[in-house]
């Protein structure tokens, strides 16, 4: 479908209120932190609530029970910011390069098909934004993502 303008924080609040029970039933805390000040931004409202989605489930997954995860909006310059992040064990530097590859997945048949961030990376890059990774591996992981707040028409 069509971007049209849309509220990031709407998008977040409709995603956890979707999801908010998957996560208290097993011991995780959610912190939410919106910023008040982010325009309506031109999206494809379904297709990045998928990354969120996505996002939030992984960061579920790799928590296994007991932790934190943090979703945090913000305007940066010219862009939107969303992050996701979780207090569970990283992302091993050997494998960094690969998480974003179709069919890449370190999980058990079942659990996960390894195509969440590769769809949400080509789901970003439609909007003309990017999505990246930092992680300290034992300590913490987190995904930025990152949209324009104006249509650049290429
Ligand atoms: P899947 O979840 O089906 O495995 P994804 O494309 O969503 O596929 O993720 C690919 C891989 O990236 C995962 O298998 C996992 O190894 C790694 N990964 C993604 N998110 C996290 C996270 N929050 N913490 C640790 N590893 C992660
Ligand atoms: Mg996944």
């Amino acid at each position: 479908s069509e971007p049209r303008p849309a509220s990031l924080n709407k998008m977040v609040e409709d995603v956890i209120q979707m999801m908010s029970h998957q996560f208290r039933k097993r011991g995780i805390r959610l912190e939410i932190h919106l910023d008040d000040d982010l325009p309506e931004i031109p999206l494809d409202v379904e297709r990045i609530k998928q990354v969120l989605v996505n996002l939030l489930m992984n960061a579920r997954q790799a928590l296994n029970g007991r932790g934190v995860v943090r979703i945090t909006t913000r305007r940066d310059g010219d862009a939107a910011e969303v992050r996701v992040w979780d207090n569970g064990p990283g992302i091993d530097p050997a494998i960094r390069d690969k998480i974003f590859d179709p069919f890449f997945s370190t999980k058990d048949t079942g659990e996960g098909t390894g195509l969440g961030l590769s769809v949400s990376y080509g789901i970003v890059q439609d909007h003309g934004g990017e999505i990246s990774v930092e992680s300290e591996p034992g300590r913490w992981t987190e995904f930025v993502v990152r949209v324009p707040l104006e249509r650049n028409l290429t």
